[in-house]
């Protein structure tokens, strides 16, 4: 039995593993932390839970390839319960408000009673957000393996996305605002994705919400990572936690193993790098060894850029007229660095009463960190103390804006945890302390690099950082696809 060693046991490696013990092999996941799931995650504080990652599960509907593979790997399970996201976010500003729902001809009509004179505007963005709910992730082999017939049988998602896609060809997500006279929708189309993003990508994200996906399942993102592990664990897979990988032990063009941190090293027939790309071609593989795609996306700024949050998570001693969903309001503002904030956006965790406490509400508030920002907090991060109170200035800063918004909150509310670029950084080796892959601008196109180390014979690549924008479809579908390319080389069929 050839024996595959995965560095990293975020969704994408332990995906890679699921189907790799599947098709016989013997697998083994090398994981820095001591908790399986990489950016899938949540941890508890003061007997808390706060969860970091599925806002909308991508696939969560029946039917689909991604939604079968869910399955699959555990991430979603018969009769486990899916709280439904029916709305994807409301904003309230400009003296007007607007939910953008899952119920499309709702939608619809709330933004031209709203915006009449938006008419042309509204009809175009629904038309492609009809189109693009034919969005799918392809799963059979690497798209990059992908002939004519196999593109054939992706059937609407062939004919549908590509129009959608030439319809906002060369427009952000800025420009789409732009396009809309009222200042409400004008503001909260700019709510969700950072703004010299691809106006398709929130055209497609919404079309998530309308095409009935998006639901979120019980107890979150950690339950989920717990299951993928689990499913791992049952499959015979060993996931070694507390281990962090030095490096790759290469011997000309093959991999022998891997070397960790404390020196031991393990040897293997395969080695996937399930990591951060950024830090697989620092750190694991030699630099020069990167695939040509993904360096041009590193190297060039002006088309392809990485974001994060700052990210508060609050208690509140009571339960509140606050949605249990993600809204968004225009405010005072909250100044971070040198830029102040206006509309700001929160999430209320009230959907799922086995995370949130009795009589409590659990609240979290992000805000859109880029480039300046996160040198700034990489700066400050040196200063423990100055670091600390910078996050605790801001969550201050929040709380304030909640009471004002939310008068019954007042004196209730208590701060759970904060984090910034920098804990992603630490935690998961994340590039730049983003935990979503590059955003391509409206320029240039969403890159997608094959998972293959040309100068290596037995080395691949998974994770959210070869495909588009990542997020958990892209990472896991990653992970299959190196799988995939093991299964094909041994000649054995990819279960
Ligand atoms: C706040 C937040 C909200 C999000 N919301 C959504 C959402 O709603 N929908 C969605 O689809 N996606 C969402 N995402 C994105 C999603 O979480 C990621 O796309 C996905 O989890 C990435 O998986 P991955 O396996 O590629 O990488 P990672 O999760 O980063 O996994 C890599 C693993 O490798 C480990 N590692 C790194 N270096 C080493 C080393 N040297 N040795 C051993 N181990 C190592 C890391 O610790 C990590 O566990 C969100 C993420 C965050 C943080």
């Amino acid at each position: 039995m050839k024996k595959v060693i995965i560095v990293g046991a975020g969704i994408s490696g332990m995906a890679a593993g699921i189907v790799l013990q599947r098709s016989g092999f013997e697998t083994e996941i090398y994981e820095k932390n001591p908790v399986p799931g990489g950016e899938l995650t949540g941890w508890k504080r003061d007997g808390v839970y706060i969860d970091n990652c599925i806002d909308y599960l991508m696939c969560s509907k029946k039917g689909s390839d991604m939604n079968g593979f869910w399955h699959d790997i555990g991430m979603l399970k018969d009769g486990l319960k899916m709280y439904s996201k029916d709305v994807f976010f409301t904003y309230k500003g400009h003296g007007g408000e607007i939910t953008f729902r899952r119920d499309k001809e709702r939608t619809k009509s709330d933004m031209l009673k709203l915006s009449p004179d938006d008419k042309e505007a509204i009809d175009k963005f629904f038309e492609n957000v009809t189109r693009a709910e034919s969005m799918i992730m392809p799963l059979s082999k690497p798209m990059d393996k992908m002939g004519l017939r196999d593109f054939m049988k992706l059937g609407d998602f062939a004919k549908n996305v590509p129009a959608a896609q030439k319809a906002y060809k060369g427009v952000s997500v800025k420009d789409l605002s732009d396009s809309f006279k009222s200042p409400v929708l004008k503001s909260a189309v700019l709510m969700t994705h950072p703004e010299q993003t691809q106006a398709y990508s929130f055209i497609m994200s919404y079309a998530m919400c309308t095409s009935g996906s998006g639901d979120i399942p019980e107890g979150g993102s950690l339950a989920a990572a717990t299951r993928i592990a689990d499913r791992y664990k049952e499959l015979g897979g060993k996931i070694h936690v507390n281990a962090p990988v030095k490096n790759v032990k290469i011997n000309g063009k093959i991999a022998e193993g891997i070397v960790l941190e404390d020196g031991t090293e393990v040897k293997a027939d395969y080695v996937i790098c399930a990591t951060d790309a950024n830090h697989t071609f620092t750190h694991l593989l030699p630099s020069e060894y990167m695939p040509k795609k993904l360096k041009k996306c590193f190297d060039d700024h002006e088309h392809f850029s990485v974001f994060s949050k700052f990210h508060a998570a609050f208690l509140v001693d009571c339960k509140t007229s606050i949605p249990a969903d993600t809204s968004f309001w225009e405010s005072e503002g909250i100044k971070v660095w040198d830029k102040v904030h206006k509309d700001i956006g929160m999430i209320c965790y009230d959907y799922d009463p086995t995370i949130t406490p009795e009589g409590k509400t659990i609240l979290q508030m992000k805000l859109f960190q880029y480039a300046d920002d996160v040198d700034k907090w990489f700066e400050l991060a040196k200063d423990r103390e100055a670091y600390e109170a910078k996050k605790n200035e801001i969550a201050s800063d929040m709380i304030k804006l909640i009471e004002k918004q939310y008068p019954e909150t007042e004196g209730k509310i208590h701060v759970l945890d904060t984090w910034t670029p920098v804990s992603y950084a630490k935690k998961c080796n994340a590039y730049r302390g983003a935990y979503m892959a590059f955003v391509a601008d409206k320029d240039t196109k969403t890159v997608t690099t094959p998972g293959v180390v040309k100068q290596l014979k037995n080395v691949f690549l998974a994770g959210q950082w070869l495909m588009g924008s990542g997020g958990l479809p892209p990472a896991t579908a990653q992970g299959k696809y190196a799988a995939w390319r093991i299964c094909k080389k041994e000649g054995v069929e990819c279960k």
